[in-house]
């Protein structure tokens, strides 16, 4: 096992949307059992280096060439990860053609199922072999209580025509993240290192709204005994 420390500092502020949607269009960060506890769910940051390992092993990853060929097929790419080239039964004829196709290409390219993406990060079928221990912001606290600021007045294009429009309001937070993983192999550890080239590339960011400007960070990796 090895265990590995990284540290984002956000360039622009993030937003982590709530799941509860309210009445005045607000935005929230996640929170638990208490309301006032507000946070950053593992499963976010998960996601976030998940997507960016994708694109620094776009040629191996199973989501990276499915999505390819569905838009080749004018098919709205959707997310489809080994689990489902394993077992397609639940999609139509024109998904199977694209699963068979992404098995060739994958074959041809001789990357074995699950790709690295999978067996990194898991699916549904494949246990992952990276785990989140632990995320926290700033100091050593996991709460963003009194770490929140608001920005007001978002409008998007397609309320412009709305007669009775509602700018949205959004809890942002420029808090530095500090995340605890614990990596099975060397494999593992490498992946998260190119994940992590790739977020300070800028090409994937983190939360909601990112095409706003929001969710732009740099992240360091350190290895820790
Ligand atoms: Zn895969």
């Amino acid at each position: 096992m090895k265990r590995l420390l990284l540290k984002f500092k956000p360039i622009t502020p993030y937003v982590i949307s709530s799941s509860l949607s309210s009445e005045e269009k607000k935005v929230e960060f996640y929170f638990g059992i208490n309301p006032k506890h507000k946070f950053i769910p593992p499963s976010t940051i998960k996601g976030f280096l998940r997507t960016a390992a994708v694109y620094s092993y776009s040629t191996e990853s199973c989501e990276f060439i499915s999505s390819t060929l569905m838009m080749k097929n004018g098919i709205k790419p959707f997310t489809l990860t080994c689990a489902d080239l394993i077992d397609p039964s639940n999609y139509d004829q024109n998904i199977r053609s694209i699963i068979e196709q992404t098995k060739k290409c994958m074959q041809e390219r001789k990357v074995r199922i699950p790709c690295i993406i999978c067996r990194t990060f898991g699916n549904t079928k494949v246990r992952g072999k990276m785990r989140i221990v632990k995320v926290t912001v700033d100091s050593n606290n996991e709460s963003l209580e009194g770490k929140l600021e608001e920005i007001s007045n978002l409008l998007f294009s397609w309320q412009l025509s709305e007669e009775n429009r509602k700018a949205l309001t959004v809890e942002t937070s420029k808090s530095e993240i500090k995340v605890e993983i614990l990596c099975e192999d060397d494999e593992c550890v490498e992946v998260i290192k190119n994940a992590c080239e790739v977020i300070n590339k800028g090409l994937v960011r983190l939360g909601r709204f990112k095409s706003r400007g929001f969710g732009r960070l740099t992240v360091e990796v350190e290895e820790i005994p």
